[in-house]
């Protein structure tokens, strides 16, 4: 008989612990992140030269460097309250698997229909666009979780959505396609013949599957083009990790209620928005001298921004036609090899999390795809929940902390973020299980010409 267990298996807060205001990291960084700049000019963007492609209270949040809190509108806490709060789970069937002293905690925000945590951004970003009149938003999917869920967030405020899907998951991903259309978007395999950049793509390159990269230059110049449009981004953005920081505030609450303090916390990071959310509360603590924690962004040793990346200023996008942000990127040019953690496909890292990891307020490690897939098979067989393979690079290195703890007897507390389930994954499974799962690494070499095309800014 197992013995009763002083911590529940979930932790949950009831709706009015729930936060009420957005937490900003960015108001306790000594070093601020870099400006945006105008990708002409090189001069920082403004709010006005911003407000032709992104919402007016987006771009006042964008900038906003001063403000720890800002409040959640009532609507959108009254959406969270639909799926949220997020549990936090004690995972005590796989602490018990790995033989292990560690106490591992994980915050699962799985609990939607997007299946992933995107929805707390793309909700807020829909309501600001309703509330300033407009009459839809474009934007770009990889994996399909973005478009999902702003399509989900979309309906709710009865706004036109507009998804240009990398051509290789349109293909690929028909089910993900298929829901956003439940929810009323229109969904174009990119590169499109809808944009200019779309066609000069398709000249230049016949037959090409996309990129990450060339749908979002497609979705910002239909939204310019488009009167009552404008684009919103599921990651990356100041914004996206400010809606996100719902996820670390419910982390924290949940563990002050029962006095735990994590030693390490662990996140995925593709364009390092879940793990800007999940860390904001705590990086704040660290930042103003009240708390230290290990924090550790894991990324896909195929797509190593962190590891492998200059910190320098590089477009968002491959047509330039976005503001130039400075983060650990690895070139706009840069695809990576064939990798199934679609959301961590991303060129570049969040500007807040490039200048903490920069200023050494955390690490960063890269997994390999096949032991990525190997924790998410351990997870999901005691946990009851088929991760998203991006989750599953915080499994890998949560289950590898846990078992060093195992070799020294410390009983560490690990908390990491669970960012989603898997079920639209399983061609990844799939090829794991049948050793089609490759490891390409990038050399020095290939990144060292990505890297020497990174524009001039002085
Ligand atoms: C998009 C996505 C990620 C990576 O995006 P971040 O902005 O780095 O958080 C991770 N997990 C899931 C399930 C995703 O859909």
């Amino acid at each position: 008989m197992a013995q009763e267990k002083k911590i529940p298996y979930k932790i949950y807060l009831e709706e009015s612990e729930m936060p009420k205001k957005w937490y900003n990291v960015r108001a306790d960084m000594k070093n601020k992140p870099a400006p945006l700049l105008n990708p002409g000019t090189h001069q920082p963007m403004t709010a006005e030269e911003l407000g032709g492609v992104f919402c007016e209270e987006l771009v006042a949040q964008e900038l906003d460097n001063d403000n720890a809190y800002i409040d959640i509108p009532q609507e959108i806490q009254s959406f969270y309250k639909m799926y949220r709060p997020a549990p936090l789970v004690r995972a005590y069937c796989l602490e018990e698997k790995l033989g292990t002293p560690a106490k591992i905690y994980y915050k699962f925000e799985g609990n939607n229909t997007s299946g992933s945590h995107k929805l707390n951004s793309a909700i807020a970003q829909a309501y600001y666009a309703k509330k300033q009149g407009l009459k839809g938003v474009t934007t770009e999917t990889g994996a399909g979780q973005w478009g999902t869920a702003l399509s989900m967030a979309c309906s709710y405020f009865d706004l036109d959505c507009k998804v240009y899907m990398v051509k290789v998951s349109y293909e690929q991903k028909p089910f993900r396609r298929e829901v956003m259309r439940v929810y009323g978007a229109s969904v174009t395999p990119s590169p499109s013949m809808n944009t200019e950049i779309g066609k000069k793509i398709n000249a230049e390159h016949p037959g090409t599957t996309g990129s990450l990269g060339c749908a979002i230059s497609e979705a910002v110049e239909d939204a310019v083009k488009n009167p009552g449009y404008r684009y919103v981004l599921g990651s990356v953005l100041n914004q996206v990790l400010l809606h996100q920081s719902v996820i670390g505030l419910e982390t924290k609450a949940a563990l002050d209620k029962y006095n735990i303090k994590p030693d390490i916390i662990i996140g995925c990071a593709g364009g390092g928005s879940n793990l800007g959310g999940l860390i904001a509360p705590f990086m704040g603590e660290k930042l103003r001298g009240e708390a230290d924690y290990r924090i550790i962004a894991v990324e896909p040793a195929s797509c190593p921004s962190f590891t492998r990346g200059k910190f320098a200023y590089d477009f968002a996008d491959t047509g330039m036609v976005c503001p130039l942000a400075k983060m650990y990127t690895l070139g706009s040019d840069f695809i990576p090899s064939a990798n199934h953690a679609g959301g961590l496909r991303y060129h570049g890292m969040s500007p807040v999390l490039s200048q903490l990891y920069d200023d050494g307020l955390m690490e960063a490690v890269s997994v390999k795809q096949t032991d990525v897939f190997e924790a998410a098979e351990q997870f999901a067989r005691v946990e009851g929940i088929l991760p998203a393979p991006e989750s599953s690079h915080a499994i890998r290195v949560a289950i590898d902390e846990a078992l060093k703890c195992k070799e020294t007897g410390e009983e560490k507390t690990i908390v990491f973020g669970l960012t989603g389930t898997g079920y639209f994954d399983m061609v990844a499974y799939e090829k794991f299980h049948e050793g089609k799962m490759d490891d390409y690494i990038p050399t020095d070499e290939e990144l060292a010409e990505y890297a020497a095309k990174l524009p001039q800014i002085d």
